[in-house]
């Protein structure tokens, strides 16, 4: 707590993480049996260190970077749906006085 004045504004998070790093480059499923009955055990195993090596250069980069993980994770949820006021305010600001 006491660095927080040291992390940056969450919005550009996403804008600084390299490409391999973000979240649509996932590596991530799931690779258990229910899910992949199909997998073996030393494919199990493989995709599961993928995993874990992809979340472990997140946390360094974040670390690296002065931002918090939770603010990169945050970042990363999705957005609800895109705001229509804004829209609707740009347009009445570009409405010049055409009279
Ligand atoms: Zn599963």
């Amino acid at each position: 707590m006491a660095a927080r004045k040291n992390t940056r504004p969450r919005a550009f998070i996403l804008d600084a993480l390299p490409a391999e790093l973000q979240l649509k480059a996932s590596p991530l499923r799931c690779v258990c049996r229910g899910c992949h009955p199909e997998l073996s055990e030393a494919e199990r195993a493989a995709e599961s260190c993928t995993q874990t090596r992809w979340c472990t250069a997140r946390t360094d980069w974040c670390r690296l970077n002065g931002y918090p993980l939770i603010d990169l994770i945050l970042a990363e949820l999705p957005r609800e749906a895109p705001s229509k006021k804004r829209a609707a305010t740009a347009r009445t600001t570009n409405r010049k006085e055409t009279r």
